[in-house]
């Protein structure tokens, strides 16, 4: 019987028990997928004890990412894009890490808007310059996107992504994200800006943007995200959060459970009803 879970602190939030409980059933794994409340400070001792405890390996959440990905014996290129880690696994006996939420977010967009094709992309327009931001635009160079903008509060930590990425990305103020985003193939919202409790409203005129540019929202509570409503409105093709959560989880899943799962309506429907209830 294969072992994972999800550490993180606090974690009794997250959602990934959902997902994989789900595809273990539906796969007919003997298998087991929890939550572990694993303090600050001790993630490198959960880590190393993980073989022991008979775990095939785990996710990572707040705020054990950048840890964990340090903690790990091999860094595969999603994580080194990101500086952290939210997927771990044995790879020959060594403790292996990755990052996929890029390769999550790539796969919900191949399935909400295949007309989209990242090679035929000159321009993507990105809000936001923190964790989740690094991981679009790291996906976005890999599948062959020709130019990234960075958008951020804060430009300092723009200018720092764009460095890190070299000259295909270039770092801009907040100000002129519309300005700047009328030739975009995409835009996306990797800012907490939308997310209801606290995250601060997102207003953009999306008037200038392209009738072919598609708006992603990687905010999912609420589903419908104000940015996503205005960019409805106006005609554009969207892309919810949700699929995102739901695709970063397939290649945890295969790892630990030698199983590719696939992302299916019912699966979606039981995350909506659980978003639903909270
Ligand atoms: P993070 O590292 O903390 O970055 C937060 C970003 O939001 C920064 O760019 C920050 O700008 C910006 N921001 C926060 N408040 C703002 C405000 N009032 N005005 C303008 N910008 C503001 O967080 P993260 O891990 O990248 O996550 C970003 C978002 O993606 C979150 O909403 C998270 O839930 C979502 N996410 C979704 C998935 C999924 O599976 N759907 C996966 C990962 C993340 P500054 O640099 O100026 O502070």
């Amino acid at each position: 019987m294969s072992k994972a879970c999800i550490i993180g602190w606090p974690v009794a939030h997250s959602r990934s028990p959902l997902i994989h409980g789900y595809w273990l059933r539906k796969y007919a794994i003997s298998g087991s997928y929890d939550r572990q409340a694993v303090r600050p400070g001790e993630v490198c001792q959960f880590l190393a004890s993980m073989s022991a405890k008979g775990l095939a390996g785990c996710n990572v959440t707040l705020p054990h990412k950048q840890a964990a990905f340090h903690a790990a014996a091999r860094q595969h290129a999603g994580a080194r894009a990101v500086g952290a880690a939210n997927t771990l696994w044995y790879e020959d006996g060594a403790l292996a890490c990755d990052n996929t939420d890029g390769v999550g977010f790539m796969s919900h967009l191949a399935a909400s808007a295949p007309a989209f094709k990242a090679q035929d992309c000159a321009v993507a327009s990105i809000l936001g310059a923190g964790g989740a931001a690094r991981a679009i635009v790291h996906a976005f160079l890999s599948a062959g996107v020709k130019h990234v903008r960075l958008f951020n509060r804060t430009r300092a930590r723009a200018d720092e992504v764009a460095a890190f990425f070299g000259p295909r990305v270039k770092a801009y103020d907040w100000s002129v994200a519309m300005a700047y985003s009328t030739d975009a193939g995409i835009l996306v919202n990797a800012t907490t800006l939308g997310m209801q409790g606290g995250g601060g409203r997102l207003e953009l005129d999306l008037a200038g943007l392209p009738a072919s540019c598609v708006v992603a929202d990687l905010v999912y509570v609420p589903l419908l995200t104000p940015l996503l409503a205005a960019a409805k409105a106006r005609g554009l093709t969207t892309v919810d959060g949700l699929g995102m959560l739901l695709h970063q989880a397939v290649p945890g899943f295969e790892k630990w459970f030698g199983v590719r799962p696939q992302v299916t309506s019912d699966l979606r429907d039981l995350l909506v009803a659980d978003l639903e209830r909270s």
